[in-house]
């Protein structure tokens, strides 16, 4: 494997665990509790007018998750969980430089490995494979959205990743 290509059975692993630690069994996920139940600060902060293109950060001296109080709901949940991927899979990078934050206009198209792995921990925390698995030939893409409290495109990339449809 590429040094920098993402590593999907790592992130795969990661969820696993937490997903076995907190018995995960019905949606939707909550990751402000998961964060918190790991001892990691979650606050929803009003960001001065010049960080208001962000939608939320990690700060590793914190220990903290920081999200944008503006934000939607929904992209308020996901940035949690993409924050706590970086906090989970990337501590030491970051405490570095080179960490970015994540922006309120940035989908999820993005081509660093991180990124996409940070993406990849989100999507697949929020939308575990094996609850996934119980609903999503049952329910239309709108109804599997509200009930995992995630957006219709996080649900079509969740079935495409994890089905090929
Ligand atoms: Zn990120």
């Amino acid at each position: 494997m590429l040094i920098n290509e993402p590593n999907y059975s790592r992130v795969k692993r990661e969820v696993a665990k937490i997903i076995e630690e907190f018995s995960i069994r019905v949606p939707p996920v909550d990751p402000v509790y998961i964060s918190r139940k790991l001892a990691i600060n979650v606050v929803f902060a009003h960001f001065k007018p010049s960080m208001n293109s962000i939608s939320g950060f990690y700060d590793a001296d914190e220990n903290t998750i920081f999200v944008n109080h503006e934000e939607y709901p929904l992209r308020q949940t996901f940035t949690i969980a993409h924050e706590l991927g970086h906090k989970i899979l990337h501590e030491d990078w970051a405490k570095s430089n080179d960490y970015r934050v994540l922006l309120r206009e940035d989908t999820h198209v993005t081509t660093d490995p991180k990124e996409k792995e940070a993406n990849a921990f989100a999507a697949q925390l929020l939308v575990p494979r094996d609850l996934l698995d119980d609903y999503w030939k049952t329910l239309e893409v709108e109804q599997l959205s509200r009930l995992f409290a995630v957006s219709v495109p996080v649900i079509k990339n969740r079935i495409a990743f994890e089905y090929g449809a």
